[in-house]
């Protein structure tokens, strides 16, 4: 039984015993475990290369207007929506 765990484990003392140079060598070999290790954990995971977390790539902000819930930009004073003074600081939009 093999624990993610032990798999990076295992993968750090190959690398430091074998060096960057077989680093592509290793790769494969690694990449056909990691394959078969991704395939027990989710079977969605086959060939995606990077899972796209949301259609927009832009951050959100991180001040909410209290009273509108405006996004509203950290160095503005005023909720341009409905006037609200925005906090300053740690102003965290509470559910
Ligand atoms: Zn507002």
């Amino acid at each position: 039984m093999l624990g993610s765990q032990d798999l990076i484990v295992g993968l750090v003392i190959v690398l430091v015993l074998f060096g960057a140079k077989k680093l592509p060598e290793l790769a494969g070999s690694i990449g056909k475990s990691m394959k078969e290790f991704k395939k027990g954990v989710s079977d969605t995971a086959d060939e995606e290369p990077a899972k796209a977390v949301g259609p927009s790539t832009a951050p959100a902000p991180a001040t909410t207007c209290a009273s509108c819930e405006a996004p509203l930009d950290p160095s503005w004073q005023h909720c341009p929506r409905c006037g609200t003074a925005a906090a300053a600081g740690s102003a965290r939009p509470s559910s």
